[in-house]
């Protein structure tokens, strides 16, 4: 296996028995660890092709790697026959056209490097997922990644004119490209948005751009609790202005970070926030915080890079109360938010864990967290039962069990519960026509 992929890729990029930490992604906290064969770097769409052909004809399970900060496991090769496929070496920038608002990337180029060269050239890469200095445009057309900026502008989908990417019978193939319409075919490059390393591996893709908009305005709204909350985020929906942000935060994600508000001005007994950005006007900015304050919100105006250099560091600081945490990324209508926030707390309850949620409100995506001990095994294990009810919520609210993460091997079998039984089988039968041979990350995405 090592000699042949050594001669596909070249020796120095074939890594045999691979440690564990070169195959783990962000469920390792979860205790999801990882074993392959080899892990593999090509350094063209071709070797990716070569390599996967390989794997196919003899029935070898492909697992591609991106920059490996997914939190469901996706890229976490659980058998020892398996070829970890990193894209990392894919890192070119093909092309940048400024004036077309467009770029055409290899998929190992970072998020955040597409972010920093659309800004150096007055534009905006509105796809900001909270890993974006790892985490590969590969990665996340392969999770179909949000992020806070996606409420106005959407997810990473629609953000992709085009894919180039080998499908799981070794076949490189480009769908779309530099148009910015074409329904001439099946959306095979939207089919691959969301796909976790199924149905093939992305080598590059043509990314959408946006020109940079004018300013960036937040403002912070504290409410006295998740009901209040739910009305003010009516009140912003319908006050006729679209923000580029809409987030909340409950009042055990409030206890955990108002310390570090810049500016100092979250009470730290807050029941709720809405974080809102406006990047229009300043008109529209004071037209938001007149819907807030009408819904009986104190509405303040922090800066902009502070204030998101502290949204960063949320989830840090919700983990270090206990020392650890499970978070999920459930999803649900809307107007069901403040249920799946108070629903949340009470599962917890139920399992004698604190309980606390943040995320994106205006796409009713909450992070909902259960706080442990990580040394505590029996904690850890009640946490994994509250997030099987905290599934069961989000389906029982409209909702679906993943608003961003993926089901990669730690939601296998929830599908099925939110699917019905003619949509997953026709899921399947997409996943058997690109990947025959069925050797792209078997593991992962079990309905
Ligand atoms: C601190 C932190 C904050 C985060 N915040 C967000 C957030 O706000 N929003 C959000 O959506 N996610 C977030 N994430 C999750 C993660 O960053 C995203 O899912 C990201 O898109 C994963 O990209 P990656 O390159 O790291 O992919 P990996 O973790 O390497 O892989 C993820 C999945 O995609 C597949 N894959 C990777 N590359 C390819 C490829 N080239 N072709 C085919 N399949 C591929 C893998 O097989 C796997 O199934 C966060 C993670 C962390 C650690």
């Amino acid at each position: 296996v090592i000699a042949d992929l050594q001669r596909l890729v070249g020796s120095e990029h074939v890594v045999a028995d691979p440690r564990p930490d070169l195959l783990a992604d962000a469920s390792a906290y979860a205790g999801v660890s990882g074993v392959a064969a080899a892990l593999v770097s090509p350094g063209s769409p071709e070797e990716v092709a070569a390599v996967v052909s390989w794997c196919a004809e003899r029935g070898v399970p492909v697992v591609p790697r991106g920059g490996g900060t997914g939190f469901s496991g996706g890229c976490v090769s659980q058998d020892p026959a398996s070829v970890v496929v990193s894209v990392a070496r894919l890192d070119a920038v093909r092309s940048l056209d400024v004036l077309q608002w467009r770029a055409h990337v290899e998929a190992g180029v970072t998020t955040a490097r597409l972010a920093r060269l659309a800004r150096e050239n007055g534009l905006r890469f509105p796809v900001d997922p909270g890993a974006a200095e790892q985490s590969h445009i590969g990665g996340n057309i392969a999770t179909n990644a949000g992020g806070p900026h996606c409420f106005k502008h959407g997810v990473t989908r629609a953000w992709v004119l085009g894919v180039e990417a080998v499908l799981g019978n070794g076949e490189l193939v480009t769908v779309g490209g530099p148009t910015r319409k074409d329904v001439a075919g099946y959306d095979l490059a939207g089919l691959l948005c969301g796909s976790e390393g199924t149905l093939g591996i992305i080598t590059a893709a043509w990314m959408r751009l946006l020109p940079a908009p004018p300013v960036e305005l937040p403002l912070a709204a504290v409410l006295p609790d998740a009901r209040a909350g739910q009305e003010a985020l009516d009140a912003v929906l319908g006050c006729g202005v679209v923000p580029a942000v809409i987030e909340f935060l409950d009042a055990g994600s409030v206890r955990a970070s108002a310390a570090s508000f810049p500016g100092g001005g979250l009470p730290a007994d807050a029941g709720f926030v809405l974080i809102v950005e406006v990047d229009t006007s300043e008109a529209d900015a004071e037209e938001v915080a007149g819907a807030l304050r009408e819904a009986g919100a104190t509405v303040s105006r922090p800066d902009a890079r502070a204030l998101w250099r502290w949204r960063d560091g949320v989830s840090i600081a919700v983990a270090s109360v206990h020392g650890g945490k499970l978070s999920e990324d459930i999803a649900v209508p809307v107007e069901r938010l403040a249920d799946a926030v108070e629903g949340t707390r009470e599962i917890g309850e139920r399992h004698g864990l604190e309980a606390c949620s943040w995320g994106h409100a205006g796409d009713g995506n909450l992070h909902s967290t259960f706080l442990l001990d990580p040394a505590d095994a029996a904690q850890r294990a009640r946490a994994d039962e509250a997030a099987r009810d905290l599934f069961a919520l989000a389906l029982e609210l409209g909702g679906t069990v993943s608003g961003e993460h993926g089901l990669g091997l730690l939601k296998n079998g929830w599908l099925s519960r939110q699917w019905s039984p003619g949509a997953v089988a026709a899921a399947d039968a997409v996943r058997a026509a690109l990947d025959p041979a069925g050797v792209m990350n078997p593991r992962v995405k079990r309905p």
